[in-house]
């Protein structure tokens, strides 16, 4: 157990990154952690680390330092060219009892999900999961992180004042990467797995992509996402046949998920996927908080609704009060199939 009350708290510093690696490439949501990171360092006036935890990724470093890390402590080993969430959260964990970082963040995917409850859990603090927005207390250098609670119908702040490291997830595509400066440069610490901390419990034998399904709603640049207001899943065959011809994806509000109009992985939400297109095109959904989570970092919202009041008409760039059943047949006949 980490020795982490509050009469050790200063001798913890620094602001770590836990790198998403997959098929031994950073993601995105790495780069966005550390824009993140960044500022938090700055109030704190600490550095930020990136840990990477993967094979052939050391390499990779220099574009961790360009993203915004000061280190990048990397352990690269073939063990973790596949995700092993025990091995990987006894590293993590020995790499903070030994470095002490005040605040260590790690995307909210579905790896980072598994990893960082079990670090929480040994290391003995907080964890505050799906973090939408994230901030220092000035008055003593608390980690503010704020989520939807209570079903999304509050933000809460969160603070862990009595423990360290603070331990947050932070939702991919919610924080803003950096603009890279190829002339920032940083340390590199290379760490190795230690005996002990390959645990042997589960061996990766292949990895699979679904392709049936891979609809990358969190890559579209621009997304058609329907709601109630479609009615049914010929509703959401219009829609599909307007995304085709803008090259766009296909969202959906819970509503209609729940209704099985559409499947699961199109769910854009709280409970659903976080989007961050260029044109977020919203037809017949309302804009609940548990909606509006997960859009509403998009660049340009567009709401088609027959009800001006919604939350979503409120928010959208450019609100368009009508039926949907007209105006989206009526696009449809003005683009033409590509
Ligand atoms: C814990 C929790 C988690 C949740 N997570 C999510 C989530 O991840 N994502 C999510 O979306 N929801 C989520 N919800 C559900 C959320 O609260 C709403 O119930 C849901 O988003 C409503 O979906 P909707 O906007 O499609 O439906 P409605 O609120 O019913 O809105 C339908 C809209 O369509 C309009 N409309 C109807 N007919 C037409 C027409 N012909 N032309 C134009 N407009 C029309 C109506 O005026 C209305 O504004 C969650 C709820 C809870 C409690």
């Amino acid at each position: 157990m980490i020795a982490n009350t509050n009469e050790t708290r200063a001798e913890y510093q620094h602001v770590w990154v836990v790198a998403e690696v997959m098929g031994g490439e950073i993601q995105k949501v790495t780069y966005e952690l550390l824009g993140a990171a960044r500022s938090l360092a700055e109030a704190r006036k600490s550095e930020v680390w990136c840990v990477v935890l993967g094979h052939g990724v050391t390499a990779q470093s220099e574009s961790l330092f360009h993203g915004g890390a000061d280190v990048a402590l990397v352990v690269d080993d073939e063990d973790f060219a596949e995700f092993v969430d025990e091995d990987q959260a006894d590293v993590l964990t020995r790499l903070i009892r030994e470095h002490k970082p005040e605040i260590v963040l790690c995307g909210a995917t579905t790896r980072g999900r598994a990893l960082i409850p079990r670090v929480a859990v040994v290391a003995n603090c907080g964890l505050t999961a799906d973090c939408t927005e994230l901030g220092i207390d000035p008055e003593n250098g608390d980690l503010l992180q704020t989520r939807p609670a209570f079903g999304g119908n509050i933000m809460a702040t969160i603070r862990s004042a009595d423990h360290r490291p603070q331990l947050a997830t932070v939702r991919p595509r919610v924080m803003n990467e950096l603009e890279p400066d190829t002339s920032r440069k940083g340390r590199l610490i290379e760490e190795s797995v230690r005996p002990g901390e390959r645990n042997g419990l589960k061996k990766i034998l292949e990895v699979f992509t679904d392709t049936e399904n891979a609809i990358n709603l969190a890559d579209a640049r621009f997304i058609i996402a329907g709601g109630r207001g479609l009615r049914g899943p010929e509703g959401f065959r219009m829609l599909k046949d307007l995304a085709e011809r803008v090259h766009g994806a296909v969202g959906a509000s819970r509503a209609a998920v729940d209704s099985g109009w559409v499947p699961y992985y199109h769910q854009v939400g709280q409970t659903g996927q976080t989007v961050q297109a260029t044109v977020y095109f919203a037809c017949g959904i309302s804009g609940q908080i548990q909606h509006l989570v997960g859009m509403q970092s998009c660049d340009f919202i567009i709401a088609i609704d027959k009800n001006p009041d919604t939350p979503l008409m409120q928010l959208a760039d450019v609100a368009v009060v009508g039926d949907l059943f007209e105006i989206i047949p009526a696009l449809i006949k003005e683009l033409p199939k590509t």
